[in-house]
């Protein structure tokens, strides 16, 4: 392993729209995040969170500036690699996006065909492991639709995870889970991350997992107007 962050992301900007209305939400973003640690991204709504999260996840085409994951930089790279890449993370978002015709466990699954062929028992195997760390053991073969929100979430959750990413992107991820959930959760990114050094880059203003983060950045009009490092309870 070498000490390349996982995320680097130098000079960053980027634009919405174009002509007169083209209007810029990130303004000189630079930012390492270490391997295996928990950021917190916080900030007021349009301040350029998700646009920021959207960018280091791939999910957006970088415009200026750079952003190197895993050691690849993003800008200009060729849609091939960008799928490549992409397998290696998870992502949570504030919408579970479940398919409401699968269950519990075929939903989770889901997140394992993106690494291509498995064999169906490895898969099953791998779902209901992934449920189970986070207290979804007995309800597998359950649909969304008989699901309260936060076992929803949690399904999701599970789903972002199961493939083992090196890098968690999350997006309030917590706002539909009960008190309890919203902790574990939080718990099970941090031992992943102190077990196999996942990464945790999360959008979140709830103050049990601000209280656990090792980094704090605060987002504000597009820029990076605070950074603070914790040593967390
Ligand atoms: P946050 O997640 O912090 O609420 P966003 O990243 O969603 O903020 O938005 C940052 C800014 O970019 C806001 O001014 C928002 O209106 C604008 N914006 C976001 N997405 C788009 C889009 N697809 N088209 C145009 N403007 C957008
Ligand atoms: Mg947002």
């Amino acid at each position: 392993m070498t000490d390349t962050p996982p995320i680097n992301a130098q000079a960053l900007n980027h634009w919405f729209g174009s002509g007169e209305a083209r209007k810029q939400a990130l303004f000189d973003i630079s930012l390492q995040i270490p391997r295996g640690s928990f950021t917190a991204l916080v900030g007021p709504s349009g301040s350029g969170k998700t646009t920021l999260l959207t960018l280091l996840g791939c999910l957006r085409d970088v415009q200026e500036g750079s952003v190197q994951l895993l050691g690849h930089e993003l800008r200009a790279a060729p849609e091939a690699d960008l799928i490549t890449l992409r397998r290696r993370l998870g992502f949570i978002f504030q919408a579970h996006n479940l398919h409401e015709s699968l269950t519990a466990m075929q939903n989770v699954m889901m997140g394992l065909q993106v690494h291509g062929r498995i064999d169906d028992a490895t898969a099953k195997q791998a779902a209901a492991h992934a449920l189970g760390l986070v207290g979804l053991s007995e309800r597998l073969h359950y649909l969304p639709g008989n699901l309260s929100g936060g076992q929803k979430q949690r399904v999701a959750v599970s789903r972002a995870l199961v493939g083992s990413p090196d890098i968690v992107m999350a997006d309030e991820p917590t706002a539909a889970l009960d008190r309890e959930s919203g902790a574990n959760v939080v718990d099970l990114l941090k031992r992943m991350g102190q077990a196999r050094g996942t990464t945790t880059l999360m959008v979140t203003h709830d103050g049990r997992i601000l209280d656990r983060a090792d980094r704090i950045l605060t987002l504000e009009d597009g820029r990076i107007v605070k950074d603070e490092r914790r040593s967390p309870a």
